[in-house]
């Protein structure tokens, strides 16, 4: 079957350089009831959810993504990312402000700084994204009009990344970091290019997706000439992967950007094989690699939209073995309070004695592995300590 990439078409009165001008897309956001009674014809669960969502997390998305949505169907997948609902409100199960402890003050060092592993920091740019996804996992801080980090903080987050040698990869995240201007971006890359010790920096954002006409020739040449960047985008649904928005991954692409992509298992939007296999290698095909699958967080207000961990186990073993290892994403599991990445796969073990391991394989092949014999002369590992020492230690430089 031939892949389909269609063409978005507005919904709104615009000449084409509005529609193609992110910043009009930004500008015309939709952000009230109103707004969004323009574009669509809103269920009761809907209108509900925007009288209730104030105190919850606000709504706004850009034109361009709303124009994916059905303008009729409540349960529309893009639709039920975009458009609050009165189940944000009823909360049945776990639910958090901050599900992955972000704000506890030994993850949180600095105004806008997360450190939770040795090796990389999370820099939040600014709490301002382009579509306001209803399952987003930090709502403590995304949506609040904080806008671009203040000088002060700014200066101090990076005299902490200049201080603390471990840190080789910068993420920068929000909200969303590419809602900030050419210039702000340009200056955030070329100051943390000062730092000699930070190897990588990666830029974690929605604009593809949701403003594809974002990723202009400016910006790729920005973030190629402070390589190596990797882009991490955000899609969810094949049907977000448009003409535009594969013109918008491969033009990073052909400036040399990396592009991976982290998707979001969810209830109604994408939980199931066929939709996550059609993403994939709708993805693979436009040159982005499929990286994360992840389990929803029990954010506040997402619970209508969670999956179960077993639901979600079921999806990954049914494309095992239909997708390739390159479109195949990890599936991940953020441990709630803090505790981390957990990546969860299927379980082929089916039992072992010894050395003898049985496996039944994805299509039901079952044999057995030996392992070596533990009579082997063992390898002189002291003598490489040393060695292996300084290799982890080494900066990654050409
Ligand atoms: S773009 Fe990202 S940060 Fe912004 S609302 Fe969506 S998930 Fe949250």
């Amino acid at each position: 079957m031939k892949l389909q990439f269609s063409s978005v078409s507005p919904r709104v009165a615009c000449t084409p350089e509005e529609w193609n001008d992110w910043r009009w897309q930004f500008r015309m956001s939709l952000k009230s009831e109103e707004d969004f009674g323009r574009y669509f014809s809103l269920a009761p669960e809907e209108v509900q959810g925007f009288h209730s969502q104030k105190n919850i997390f606000r709504a706004q998305t850009t034109p361009y993504y709303a124009s994916l949505a059905d303008q009729k169907n409540p349960f529309d997948p893009i639709r039920l990312i975009l458009m609050p609902r009165v189940e944000e409100t009823q909360s049945l199960h776990q639910e958090m402000l901050d599900p992955l402890g972000e704000r506890k003050p030994e993850n949180h060092p600095r105004e806008r700084l997360i450190h939770r592993y040795s090796d990389r920091v999370l820099f939040l740019l600014t709490d301002l994204c382009s579509v306001y996804c209803r399952y987003c996992t930090r709502k403590h801080f995304t949506a609040n009009d904080h806008a671009f980090v203040r000088n002060n903080d700014y200066l101090q987050a990076l005299d902490y990344i200049r201080t603390h040698s471990g840190i080789r990869e910068v993420i920068l995240s929000g909200g969303d970091p590419l809602t900030i201007s050419d210039s702000h971006l340009e200056r955030v890359l070329s100051d943390l290019r000062t730092i000699e010790h930070v190897e990588i920096i990666r830029i974690h954002t929605r604009m593809p997706v949701v403003a594809p006409m974002r990723i202009s020739e400016d910006l790729c040449r920005i973030i190629k000439k402070h390589k190596p960047v990797y882009l991490i985008t955000h899609f969810n649904h094949p049907r977000e992967v448009t003409v535009e928005s594969a013109m918008a991954v491969e033009k990073l692409v052909d400036h040399g950007v990396p592009v991976l992509n982290q998707m979001v298992l969810l209830n109604g939007v994408n939980n199931h094989a066929a939709i996550v296999q059609a993403l994939s290698r709708r993805l693979l095909y436009v040159r982005v690699k499929p990286y994360y699958m992840f389990q929803c967080d029990p954010s506040l207000g997402s619970d209508h939209l969670r999956t179960s961990i077993e639901e979600s186990l079921r999806i990954q073993r049914e494309l095992w073995g239909h997708v390739s290892g390159l479109a195949m994403p990890t599936y991940i599991v953020d441990i709630p309070e803090g505790g981390g990445k957990a990546a969860l796969t299927p379980n082929f073990l089916t039992g072992h004695q010894g050395s003898v391991h049985r496996f039944k394989g994805w299509d039901g092949v079952e044999a057995e592995y030996h392992s070596p014999s533990d009579t082997r002369p063992p390898m002189d590992l002291e003598s490489y300590q040393d060695e292996w020492n300084e290799l982890k230690n080494s900066k990654a430089s050409l």
